[in-house]
């Protein structure tokens, strides 16, 4: 299959052109959300961007197969292995058990999502339903002798890898080995950078979730939960696995040491990660305890598919900060884009060829390093271009398949909410236009007649450093 996109992979440092193990086909894994809170729009920054690479994978022509952990176990307060295990700390929090947290926090998620438009990956499997593998993996790797056991635990062995930060440049490698400061210590512990993979010592007797294991009644560690979920459905061998920027050190980190020692080789080719939404105090965080919600902006009134449009605006790769002024302004830019849509007409033959023209640009920016936002301004080049309204609406709808902003169907919604149809919107810009240029020819009385023409038809316009505004009297 030609291939045309290209992406920025964590591993390598560079913008690298996408080649997928079977062609035509893509394996994809997602880290998916620690189930002890709602999840709050910064998490879903990372699955809007993550949702839009899967789809514009599928646009490209690939056959994707996707695959989602759910975090219900194991994920301590500190990504680190220290601190509280993020669930109990939840079901203590609600007075439920951690299953009840689980289960409700999953299905508020996946309300988020479908708000925001994110598909559901193929599959997606809570960690959980996979004890059984978590065991066989860390017993190959007791074989192999990557992992030892100590004080009850079971450790990973990093001092067995030639390159365990292979994420980190040369220089960051050397200041990092054996000065991991962010690490509580833990005597059990042959080096500072081992972590853990099955635990059965743990500071918190009252551990809810515990399995038997060939090691004593525990509980795994989070990292094995994403190399063995991942296996499990994708096989030795992945293309792409995505997560957000915190998730690079030391979880993929860990991830990439304990599956490449499994397996014997390379595992995950590109690794591709989503710079962070912050708030104006800084990073946005579930533990802090205020945070924003997509329920929070919806019942402030806004389109969660505003916050989608809002994300889709900047790259990936820059870290975003969200404001209610920033999104006040990606309300109004919505609102009239699905307006000018709403008034197109589903008249006339599809033009093929502008039509292959301007799908050609939406996918090259998409595949240059998924620039959204110029996929955007191909959508806006495209309205304003020279061709029919059959060919903009097949457009329009095609585009959406990525953008996934309700295109070409919000404007009903839109209308309803200001009491405007798109007919005299249509109407109204093209007074407006011909007002204009009767000014520009200095036709005055045109220009009053038109006004006029609109006042009686109960709109009223006003002349603005903007341009010209208008609404209903
Ligand atoms: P968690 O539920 O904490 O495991 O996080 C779910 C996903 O959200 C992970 O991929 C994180 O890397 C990502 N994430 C966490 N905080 C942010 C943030 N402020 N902005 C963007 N993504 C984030
Ligand atoms: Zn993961």
């Amino acid at each position: 299959m030609e291939n045309k996109l290209s992406f920025y992979n964590t591993l390598s440092r560079k913008v690298e052109q996408f080649i997928p193990n079977e062609d035509g086909k893509v394996a994809m894994y997602t880290c998916g959300p620690t189930v002890y809170h709602f999840a709050h729009i910064g998490n879903l920054r990372s699955y809007i961007m993550e949702d839009v690479l899967e789809k514009t994978f599928r646009y490209a022509g690939y056959d994707v197969k996707r695959v989602m952990n759910i975090t219900d176990v194991g994920h301590l307060s500190s990504d680190a292995d220290t601190g509280e295990d993020k669930m109990l700390k939840g079901a203590k929090r609600e007075h439920k058990t951690v299953m009840e947290i689980a289960k409700f926090y999953t299905d508020a998620f996946f309300a988020d999502c479908a708000k925001l438009n994110i598909k559901t990956p193929d599959v997606v499997e809570p960690a959980t339903n996979c004890i059984a593998e978590f065991i066989h993996m860390i017993e190959v790797l007791l074989e192999k002798d990557y992992a030892y056991e100590s004080g009850g635990n079971i450790y990973f062995d990093t001092s067995k890898l030639t390159d365990y930060y292979v994420f980190s440049s040369q220089s960051e490698k050397e200041l990092l080995v054996g000065v991991r400061d962010d690490v509580e210590a833990d005597d059990n512990k042959k080096n500072p950078s081992d972590f853990v993979l099955w635990f059965t010592k743990s500071k918190f007797d009252d551990q809810e979730l515990k399995w038997d294991s060939p090691w004593g009644v525990g509980y795994p560690g989070w990292h094995i939960e994403c190399s063995c979920i991942s296996m499990k459905h994708l096989g030795e061998y992945m293309d792409i696995h995505c997560g957000g920027v915190d998730n690079i050190f030391p979880h993929h980190t860990n991830e990439i040491a304990q599956s490449e020692a499994y397996v014997g080789h390379k595992w995950c080719n590109y690794w591709f990660h989503v710079h962070h939404l912050n708030d104006k105090s800084g990073k946005m965080s579930k533990s802090k305890g205020d945070f924003l919600t997509v329920s929070l902006i919806e019942s402030k009134g806004y389109n969660p598919l505003v916050y989608r449009m809002f994300c889709l605006q900047s790259h990936y790769r820059k870290p975003l900060e969200f404001s209610y002024e920033v999104l006040d302004n990606v309300t109004a830019a919505y609102d009239k884009l699905v307006r000018k849509i709403g008034s197109l007409k589903e008249e006339g033959a599809v033009d093929e060829a502008k039509f292959a023209e301007y799908r050609a640009q939406f996918e090259a920016a998409l595949g240059n390093d998924l620039n959204t936002s110029s996929a955007i301004t191909v959508l806006y080049d495209m309205l304003k271009a020279d061709m029919n309204d059959a060919t903009k609406l097949a457009l329009v709808k095609s585009f959406d398949e990525v953008l996934s902003l309700d295109l070409a169907t919000a404007h009903a919604k839109v209308e309803a909410d200001n009491g405007v149809d798109a007919e005299l919107e249509a109407y109204v810009l093209a007074k407006i236009e011909e007002r204009k240029a009767a000014k520009k020819e200095k036709d005055f009385a045109k220009a009053d007649a038109i006004r006029n023409e609109l006042l009686e038809k109960g709109i009223v316009i006003e002349d603005t450093r903007e341009g010209v505004k208008w609404k209903k009297a």
